[in-house]
């Protein structure tokens, strides 16, 4: 007998969210995880709540990331109906100093913000930070930042109130079909039954999902440190260069990442990189040498070779479902991600055309 309409593999914040909006339209939901709840790449991450250098990445990257950040302030509003757990979303602004790269022009940011309604202006740095003289810079005042772990621990209280069944410390081994149709999924622990699956397990999903790899979603590691509750520093917006950014959280410590490293699934941190994310935080923002760093941590991105997410239904097998590869973005993209995944599950019209994202596209890698 099945043991719930959907199994979710994975306890990220895609297969929370996902959860949470099944459950709320009506259907069983049990999310099996192999370690603890929501401790992955959705853990580790910096929670701005836009992509960096959005106008560089594919279009269907960003046309996800617009969908999830426009639909944020309901999916707070939806967590603080649900949890007493505060995620400290709040609107810091990003400003980005020397947002050009080689092929960046001044209208194709400009262009790029108006087309996904993100307000943005170009304009002095020393407008914002004094000591920041003679350096453009990209401000973008309506970027959100939340602080991950109290999102994950929020997202796991509201969907344990709602009713969603979570197994912890359980690995998936595969996923069971019989005749292309799914039936549930094996672990060490025994076998589990549903006639729906969704995988939602991050950069391990290659290993045991039907059409995908350990070469088509991959790990890419990013460190980052933090400077623990220092209120005097006074940053009270996020403050990016040459891909480092400082985010400023609501009891004024700081975070400071990240790294962008091909290295498997190695979680260590290195003196060298976490040397360098500290020289550079200070020099951006000098308040903080005297601040204490009180943690350091790497997460693994799941990546893809395009860096576009593979979501939708599986090609083949029915009742199998797939939501990985958000690499830097799945924080901005979870809402939306929910919504798409569960118009999907629940053969509802989709709001947004798939296809970019299938599971057997042609992926050229990004050069
Ligand atoms: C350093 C860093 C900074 C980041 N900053 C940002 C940011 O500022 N903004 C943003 O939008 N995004 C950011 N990201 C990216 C974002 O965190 C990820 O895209 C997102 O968290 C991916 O979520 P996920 O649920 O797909 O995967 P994960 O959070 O990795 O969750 C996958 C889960 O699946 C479980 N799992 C794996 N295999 C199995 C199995 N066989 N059986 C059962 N369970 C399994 C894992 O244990 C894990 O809990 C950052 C990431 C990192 C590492």
């Amino acid at each position: 007998m099945a043991q719930a309409d959907c199994i979710i593999v994975g306890s990220g914040i895609a297969g929370l969210a996902t959860a949470l909006a099944l459950r709320q339209n009506g259907l069983s939901v049990t999310i099996i995880e192999r370690q603890s709840i929501g401790r992955e790449a959705s853990w580790a991450g910096g929670g701005i709540v836009c992509p960096l250098y959005g106008w560089r990445y594919p279009e269907p990257v960003m046309r996800l990331a617009a969908l999830g950040m426009a639909a944020y302030p309901q999916f707070i509003e939806t967590l603080g109906a649900l949890s007493a757990i505060d995620p400290e979303y709040h609107p810091s602004g990003m400003l980005i100093l020397d947002p050009y790269s080689q092929e960046d022009q001044p209208t194709e940011i400009l262009d790029w913000a108006s087309r996904h309604q993100i307000t943005a202006e170009l304009t002095a740095a020393r407008r914002h930070f004094p000591h920041l003289s003679e350096r453009e810079a990209l401000w973008l005042p309506a970027i959100h930042n939340t602080r991950n772990p109290r999102l994950l621990q929020a997202l796991t209280d509201a969907v344990t109130r709602a009713g969603v069944q979570l197994v912890e410390q359980t690995a998936v081994q595969n996923i069971l079909v019989e005749n292309k149709q799914v039936t549930g999924v094996k672990t060490a622990a025994g076998t589990l039954l549903a006639p729906r699956v969704l995988v939602t397990a991050g950069a391990w999903s290659g290993s045991f999902t039907p059409g995908l790899t350990p070469t088509t979603v991959f790990p890419v590691r990013g460190q980052m440190l933090r400077f623990d509750h220092a209120p005097a520093n006074g940053l009270s917006t996020i403050l990016m260069e040459d891909g480092v950014y400082l985010i400023p959280r609501c009891d004024g410590s700081v975070i400071v990442g990240s790294t962008v490293e091909h290295v498997g699934f190695d979680k260590h941190t290195t003196d060298e990189a976490i040397q360098r994310l500290h020289r550079k935080a200070i020099a951006l923002w000098p308040n903080l040498a005297h601040a204490p760093v009180t943690h350091q941590w790497a997460g693994l991105r799941p990546s893809t070779a395009d860096e576009i997410p593979y979501l939708g239904a599986h090609p083949e097998i029915k009742g199998l479902f797939i939501g990985t590869g958000f690499y830097r973005n799945g924080l901005a993209m979870a809402p939306a991600v929910a919504a798409l995944m569960t118009e999907l599950i629940l053969s509802r019209p989709l709001s947004v055309d798939l296809s970019p994202y299938r599971v057997n596209r042609p992926v050229a890698p990004r050069t």
